[in-house]
C-alpha cells in the first residue's frame, strides 16, 4: 500500500515536468476542427521564382563550390585555391590572371549564354596549369571536355570610344582607338590627303 502511493507521487511530478498545453487532451479530430486548425495557422509566404537579369547567374558561394567539385572531379582536388569573382564589365566569357590567382566570368557573357558558365570555369582553371592556349592546354581540354573558344554574340562587342567623320562625303568612321593623320578613304584614295583629313565627331 505504502508502495503504490510513492509511485502516484513520482507520476505527479513527472506530470509537473509536461507543458500545460500537452496536458490537455485534443479535441477529437473531425474534418471540422482541422480546418479551424488551418485556418488559425499563419499563411507561408510564397514568393515566387522572379528571374531579374543578373540573378540568374549562380552566387559566387556556390562558384566556389562548383570549383571544388570540377577539382576533384578532373584533378583530384590538385588545384591550388583561387579566387573567383564576376565581371560587370568584361565582354568575353572568362579570365585568369597567375599573379592575383584569380578567375574572372564574365557576367554579361553568361547572362546571354548561362549554360557556358560551367564550361568557362573549366576553362579557366586549365589556365592555372596551362597560360597558353598552347597543345597541353588543348590536350587538356579534351579530357576534361571543354571547349576553346567562346561563342560570338554582337552584343558582347565593345562600342567604339570614337567616330571620325570624313569632312567632305560625311562617311563615318567608327573606332576603338584614337586616329590622327587619317583620311577618308573613299575621297582620297590610298594615300594620305589633308583636304580629307577626318575629324573626330564624338
Ligand atoms: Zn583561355
Ligand atoms: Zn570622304
Amino acid at each position: 500500500m505504502k508502495q503504490k502511493k510513492t509511485r502516484l507521487r513520482a507520476i505527479s511530478l513527472n506530470y509537473d515536468l509536461f507543458q500545460h498545453e500537452t496536458l490537455r487532451p485534443p479535441a477529437p479530430a473531425t474534418l471540422y476542427t482541422k480546418i479551424l486548425q488551418d485556418a488559425a495557422r499563419p499563411l507561408p509566404i510564397v514568393t515566387p521564382p522572379v528571374k531579374l537579369p543578373g540573378q540568374s547567374l549562380p552566387t559566387i558561394a556556390e562558384l566556389y563550390r562548383i570549383f571544388d567539385e570540377l577539382n576533384w572531379l578532373y584533378w583530384s582536388g590538385k588545384l591550388p585555391s583561387v579566387t573567383i569573382k564576376y565581371s560587370k564589365r568584361m565582354l568575353s566569357a572568362g579570365s585568369y590572371t597567375p599573379s592575383s590567382k584569380l578567375i574572372k566570368l564574365g557576367q554579361k557573357y553568361h547572362q546571354l549564354f548561362p549554360h557556358e558558365l560551367v564550361d568557362t570555369l573549366k576553362h579557366e582553371m586549365i589556365h592555372i596549369l596551362h597560360y597558353y592556349h598552347d597543345a597541353k592546354f588543348k590536350a587538356e581540354a579534351e579530357r576534361v571536355g571543354t571547349s576553346i573558344k567562346a561563342t560570338y554574340h554582337p552584343s558582347l562587342q565593345r562600342p567604339p570610344k570614337f567616330v571620325y567623320e570624313c569632312p567632305k562625303c560625311r562617311r563615318e568612321y567608327p573606332r576603338h582607338k584614337r586616329m590622327r593623320m587619317h583620311s577618308c578613304g573613299s575621297c582620297s584614295g590610298r594615300r594620305f590627303d589633308i583636304r580629307y583629313k577626318l575629324r573626330l565627331k564624338k
